[in-house]
């Protein structure tokens, strides 16, 4: 079992509209959902509440590209996955169809 220290971390994330980013992701676990083409990450929000743990790297929690290389039942086995803007204003950079 696998404790959230141990899940594929976002090592860096060039969305800094997102309230989660402050000098990189702080969200405990984001959601990578698939967006019409884009493997987009479904916890970017713009909001005035800076959002997140301070002390804590984001972490990939849940991913619906299930037909990414590095997909293995709904959960990203990747060393660590890069996040921004492509085709929606944060998508998962790191994803690799099969
Ligand atoms: S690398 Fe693939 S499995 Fe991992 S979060 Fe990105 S799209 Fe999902």
């Amino acid at each position: 079992m696998k404790t959230l220290l141990q899940m594929t971390p976002v090592r860096e994330c060039a969305a800094t509209a997102c309230s989660f980013n402050t000098k990189g992701c702080h969200a405990p676990a984001i959601t990578v959902a698939s967006t019409g083409d884009a493997a987009s990450c479904a916890t970017f929000v713009e909001s005035s509440l800076q959002g997140g743990i301070a002390e804590v790297t984001g972490t990939v929690g849940a991913c619906a590209r299930s037909e990414c290389t590095y997909n293995t039942n709904l959960a990203c086995t990747a060393e660590s996955i890069t996040v921004g803007p492509g085709a929606t204003a944060s998508d998962c950079l790191t994803y690799q169809p099969a």
